[in-house]
């Protein structure tokens, strides 16, 4: 990659557009902005360039729109799109079903292939197309790439990604996990290695994405084996709004005994549950000082989240049959020493020896076990705008 021309890295979502501008060779990160509320009142832009951030209300009707506004920023704030053009757009999306096992060039065929996976990710896959959509207008001469969350995971075996139920669920509506974050699990993965020292297709870790969605992944020698999420994000440990693991037979339960149906059972368990369903509050920050003044519901909160990680933790680790490191990375897992010293303090089987002192410090990329620690545990934090943009530019080049 001798010029490392940047790439336009897009995280469309139905509301919002999230984009950086991001150099794939060192990762250097030349503008970062965030269009919020597309499509409704009190819309507003922000974009960080040269070291400063510029706020600004914007009237915001559609994700047409989104696009005009993200290209105003450039030419009013820089840098100059038209003086070092991106190599390319990089779009996040969700869902790529088992269709797409790896990064892909879009083109008419692959956005029809995109459509008709809505019915996966009806809440998340929208938004992405519609990104996808725009950019190909808004910037016609520019490849466009598709990164999936799903796509790392498709490596999974199927004795992980099978669920047992009815043929006809598996082989008509493709019922089966899928797994997400993968661009985060992937990075974190390969960085956990190089601290290792040993190349990422020898190192056996578990990744713990903590962030407002939660997933962990057993990745094996650089391939995902088996991970939480599952069909939806909804799978797996406790999240900001998200219970993660329920009994399936909690949404008859709650249909006979309370009348309960579909649409709100489902938008009970991705936006009213886990932390906000326990506490009231979704955020982790609040959690922790609500639980450091001893209030009952953000202790138990604590509890259970700590619960189900050990609890994951653990079946990854013998999934793998061999473990080297265990990885802590986004917003909760860079930040909060107190769980992973909760969690780790019970993995001593595991082979894992906490450093509190090293834990409590750490700040960006560390290790956090003793040095005779015979399995490492780390803090990574994630970078999937960096990991897009890699995976853009190298599909290109490739
Ligand atoms: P997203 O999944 O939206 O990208 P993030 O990775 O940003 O989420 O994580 C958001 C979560 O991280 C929130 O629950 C927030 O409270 C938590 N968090 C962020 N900073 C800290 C911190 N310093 N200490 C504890 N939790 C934090």
């Amino acid at each position: 990659m001798s010029t490392d021309r940047p790439v336009l890295v897009i995280n469309a979502g139905s509301s919002s557009l999230k984009y950086q501008l991001v150099r794939p060779g060192s990762g250097a990160s030349l503008a970062t902005g965030l269009v919020e509320r597309i499509g409704l009142d009190g819309g507003r832009v922000t974009h960080a360039a040269h070291g400063q951030e510029h706020a600004t209300p914007v009237d915001v009707p559609d994700h047409h729109r989104a696009f005009e506004v993200l290209r105003a920023q450039f030419a009013e704030y820089g840098p100059d799109l038209a003086q070092e053009p991106p190599v390319a757009v990089g779009h996040r999306v969700v869902h790529g079903g088992s269709r797409f096992a790896s990064t892909v060039l879009i083109d008419d065929e692959v956005l029809e292939a995109l459509r008709r996976l809505v019915p996966l990710a009806p809440l998340h896959n929208p938004g992405n197309i519609a990104g996808i959509e725009v950019a190909r207008e808004a910037f016609p001469d520019l490849p466009q790439v598709a990164i999936f969350d799903t796509a790392f995971h498709q490596t999974m075996p199927p004795a992980a990604y099978t669920y047992a139920v009815p043929r006809a669920w598996r082989e008509e509506h493709g019922v089966r996990r899928y797994g997400f974050h993968g661009t985060s699990h992937d990075y974190v993965a390969r960085r956990t290695a190089a601290l290792l020292g040993r190349p990422a297709e020898e190192v056996a870790v578990v990744v713990l994405h903590l962030g407002n969605g939660a997933s962990a992944t057993a990745v094996l020698d650089g391939r995902s084996v088996d991970t939480t999420m599952g069909l939806t994000p909804l799978e797996g440990l406790v999240m900001g709004t998200r219970g993660g693991d329920l009994d399936p037979g909690v949404g008859g339960h709650l249909a006979r005994v309370a009348g309960v149906g579909i649409e709100d059972f489902d938008r009970a368990l991705s936006k009213e549950s886990g932390l906000l369903g326990l506490t009231g509050s979704s955020d982790f920050r609040e959690v922790m000082a609500r639980r450091a003044a001893g209030d009952p519901d953000a202790t138990l909160a604590f509890d259970v989240v700590v619960h189900r990680l050990v609890r994951y933790l653990g079946a990854l680790a013998l999934v793998m049959g061999r473990l080297d490191a265990v990885t802590f990375t986004a917003g909760i897992g860079e930040n909060n020493a107190e769980l992973r010293s909760a969690v780790l303090s019970r993995a001593g089987l595991l082979g894992i020896r906490l450093d509190e002192s090293a834990n409590g410090a750490a700040d960006g990329e560390a290790r956090i076990s003793t040095v005779d620690s015979p399995v490492a545990a780390f803090v990574v934090p994630t970078n999937e705008e960096w990991e897009i943009a890699r995976q853009a530019a190298a599909l290109l080049e490739g």
